[in-house]
């Protein structure tokens, strides 16, 4: 019996190039959970987490008032609870069409638009769509882990361009050029950014598009953090340049809404003029929703409501608070030797942030780091190596002030008990 389940085990390992130690095989969630293993029973009250981006926990991010109502009726309607069509219910997709639409120069269908569960599904869906033997896909470098993972179970080949602290995360677009072939099936970005906090320039994107075009490659923007930008650059839907180039849009409510368990993401073809999409293709993701199942269908029943009736000013108290906490998090910064900010987060909820290594006398990489600044501090912050960035960490400032606070007041206090400078100074 155990050999036989050895045997299928290693089959599926192997089969999926996921070998243990391989940096496809970390994972956020994976790592956040080692280091909270990593504290002692009566400090695990005290934890602070920067390490996730669910500010849920917060009262000060408490989702919509009309989000709740309209989720809730739904529910007791009964008309819910039955299955959705599995590319989503009629009037969902017509909602997020519709929605993305007013951002855009031309208007979406409702048929553009797929309901997936959370952003992680419609990742998952562009992957394994767009596969085919010997693909590849042009990864960010630092970026978002799910990526790679699920490339690694879909045999897709990844290449990563890196982005470039001192240009604010800019996409290296030589790289880019470098690294297509006829093999590789899109590129990827992520903005507003996670794990940099950058916001793309409208110049920037289209320089993307441009180069996209010329590769004859797909672009797949993730914007799941979409409209979540508090700094100089607006927001920018890639979907404004769908007619230089192909975009799947891949979005939630998780972020903008603070609602990452209601599991409500979308998968979205921005193609005006129809270069992408052929029946064959459209009938292959259809296809492949068949095997996924959804998100609850009353939650999509509510979609149409949360997306036409959320008020200005519940956006714009989640801006306010960001926009502050992300202030507060870089001054605090600034005070302590060790960690420098390249870039100040201009959106999103995370930042990366470069460890000096020189001025710390007994932390050997960004994973000691932050296994020692868990185990003496119960403050968690994840280490760059997770998102592809050795010796930087990732800090998440979506967090209470106070909470924020206390935890960069303790990074402040273990750089001083592990400093190597005559005082800490
Ligand atoms: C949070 C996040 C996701 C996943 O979104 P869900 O809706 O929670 O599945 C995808 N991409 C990025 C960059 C994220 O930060």
């Amino acid at each position: 019996m155990e050999s036989e389940a050895k045997k299928w085990g290693n089959g599926l390992v192997n089969g999926c190039q996921l070998e243990s130690e391989t940096p496809t095989n970390i994972t956020i969630k994976g790592i956040l959970g080692l280091l909270m293993a990593n504290i002692d029973d009566e400090s695990k009250r005290r934890v602070i987490s920067l390490g996730m981006g669910d500010p849920s926990v917060y009262s000060c991010f408490h989702t919509a008032a009309v989000a709740e109502e309209s989720v809730v009726d739904t529910l007791r309607s009964e008309r819910f609870n039955g299955y959705s069509p599995t590319v989503g219910l009629p009037e969902t997709r017509r909602a997020i069409a519709d929605y993305l639409s007013r951002d855009l120069p031309y208007n979406l269908s409702p048929d553009d638009a797929f309901v997936t569960s959370g952003c992680t599904q419609a990742i998952d869906v562009a992957l394994s769509s767009l596969v085919h033997p010997g693909a590849n896909i042009l990864l960010p470098r630092p970026g978002f882990p799910i990526y790679e993972l699920c490339a690694a179970f879909r045999h897709l080949e990844v290449r990563h361009f890196d982005l470039l602290p001192e240009k604010g995360w800019e996409v290296d677009l030589d790289a880019v050029e470098a690294l297509a072939d006829h093999n590789t099936i899109g590129m990827v970005i992520i903005n507003p950014g996670n794990p940099c906090g950058n916001v793309y320039t409208y110049q920037h994107l289209k320089k993307i598009a441009e180069t996209a075009k010329r590769l004859k490659i797909l672009v797949i923007a993730d914007e799941v953090y979409g409209h979540l930008a508090f700094g100089r650059n607006p927001f920018v839907p890639m979907g404004v340049f769908g007619s230089i180039v192909p975009v799947l849009t891949l979005g939630s409510l998780s972020k903008r809404w603070i609602v990452p368990g209601w599991r409500l993401g979308w998968f979205v073809i921005n193609d005006p003029c129809g270069v992408f999409t052929n029946p064959k293709i459209v009938e292959r993701i259809k296809k492949y929703f068949d095997i996924l199942g959804g998100p609850a269908t009353f939650i999509q029943a509510a979609v149409p409501r949360i997306l036409q009736q959320t008020e200005e000013v519940f956006f714009e108290k989640t801006i306010n608070i960001l926009k502050q906490s992300s202030d507060i998090c870089c001054d605090l910064i600034k005070e302590i030797p060790c960690i420098t900010c390249p870039h100040k987060p201009e959106g999103s909820m995370a930042v990366m942030v470069k460890l000096n290594l020189s001025l710390l006398k007994d932390i050997s990489d960004d994973i000691d780091f932050c296994f020692k600044l868990a185990k003496e501090e119960s403050v968690i912050i994840l280490p760059g190596l997770t998102v592809g960035m050795q010796n930087w960490i990732r800090i998440t400032f979506a967090v209470e002030s106070s909470s924020l606070e206390e935890a960069m007041g303790r990074v402040k206090s273990f750089y001083h008990r592990h400093s190597n400078q005559q005082n800490g100074y």
